[in-house]
């Protein structure tokens, strides 16, 4: 099948994360099983979803992991000209929520199987789910690769990225801080903590912290943005505007070079919070509480040295290298002993915007990429 067909395919099955993959994974297999190839399920705790492992080529040390996520951030919201989970044609682009982010890659690996069967080293697909609500699918994968399949030479993450090497990447930790107060009518501030004005202070603090932390950070290290950034993206709280609120609760993210470590920070909030914070609550109430939990945690990425980097840049016959801000699962799989490079079709800009959309010149290109790939561990 030709790879815009398979993309399509790919594209059709509305793989939001926060849904089932699985009729996608029953497609990816039936598809590899078709030309010959079994594939390996490693499903979530509750079965709703699955990631899928397949080898083409010998089992032998020396191949390549080509890895992508299965999943798609939502449409919700967003304008979308067409119906985003039709992969469709206008111009030079082809669009569909995916198409960039990243099914193109899947299927264009995908459609190079029936060209990969004079492989002297294997091609590994690794296909994860829930990749875009923190990385969370992988690590039992990688952890199956790790154990049971013989060595790989490295893996090659295909995030679009144009197909420039990238050698580091920001890590990720996403976390929930609920604020419990104490209700009293608005007239009587005296007799009622608010957790809205509290949970105020705790953003505000967190804005100083991430000021401080890009001005100390060397403003040439190749991030954009330079430093480990920290920001709140969603918050909830109280209930009517006349009652001191009881309860706010707030989403944040710490997005954080290679240099620093997440955990540090964490900690220094959590001593904020009960140092300057709540003592004050807990004078006027002792119920009052501050809880910070961890919802989400992929680690940063840094492989400059990486002994497939080399390969990578000549298959796609670029010698430059970046680093970029958003995470991926390359910092789990370098993690886990695997020198790793992210290279794949279509640019980041395009991804999780509405009409999300591929260059049909980088479908082209990841096609080249990928063929040159198959070339080199066929000779
Ligand atoms: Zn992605």
């Amino acid at each position: 099948m030709e790879s815009l067909a398979v993309i399509e395919n790919l594209v059709g099955f509305e793989t939001v994360s926060r849904d089932s993959n699985l009729p996608l994974i029953d497609f990816v297999q039936n598809f590899l099983y078709d030309h010959g190839v079994d594939s390996r399920r490693v499903p979530s705790a509750d079965g709703r979803k699955s990631n899928l492992i397949a080898t083409v080529g010998p089992l032998e040390p020396g191949g390549i992991v080509l890895s992508g996520h299965t999943d798609v951030v939502p449409v919700d919201g967003q304008d979308w000209s067409r119906d985003p989970f039709a992969f469709h044609r206008r111009g030079e682009r082809w669009y569909g929520r995916g198409s960039c982010d990243m099914k193109g890659f899947i299927g264009i690996a995908l459609s190079l199987v029936p060209q990969m069967n004079r492989l002297r080293r294997p091609i590994h697909f690794a296909l994860s789910y829930d990749e875009e609500v923190g990385c969370l699918g992988a690590p039992d994968m990688i952890e199956v690769i790790r154990q049971e399949l013989p060595e790989p030479a490295g893996v090659i993450v295909g995030e679009p990225t144009s197909m420039a090497a990238v050698t580091a990447h920001k890590g990720i930790v996403g976390l929930r801080t609920t604020v419990r107060g104490y209700e009293a009518h608005s007239s009587q501030t005296h007799r009622g903590v608010s957790a809205v004005m509290t949970a105020a202070r705790l953003v505000s603090h967190l804005e100083q912290v991430a000021d401080q932390l890009s001005k100390e950070t060397p403003s040439d290290n190749g991030f954009e943005p330079h430093a480990t950034s920290v920001h709140v993206g969603v918050i909830h709280g109280g209930t009517a505007l006349n009652i001191i609120s009881g309860e706010c609760q707030f989403t944040w993210d710490i997005r954080n070079i290679p240099d620093d470590d997440p955990q540090v920070l964490i900690d220094n909030f959590e001593n904020f919070c009960r140092r300057e914070v709540l003592p004050g609550m807990r004078a006027r109430h002792q119920g009052c509480s501050i809880d910070t939990e961890v919802l989400a945690r992929a680690p940063a990425f840094d492989d400059s040295n990486s002994s497939i980097l080399g390969l990578v840049q000549s298959l796609s016959g670029r010698s430059e290298t970046y680093k970029v801000a958003y995470g991926t699962e390359a910092g789990q799989y370098q993690g886990a002993g695997f020198p790793t490079v992210l290279c794949g079709p279509g640019s980041i800009d395009q991804a999780h915007q509405p009409d999300e959309y591929i260059e049909a010149s980088e479908v082209e290109a990841g096609q080249r990429f990928l063929q040159a790939l198959v070339n080199e561990l066929s000779s």
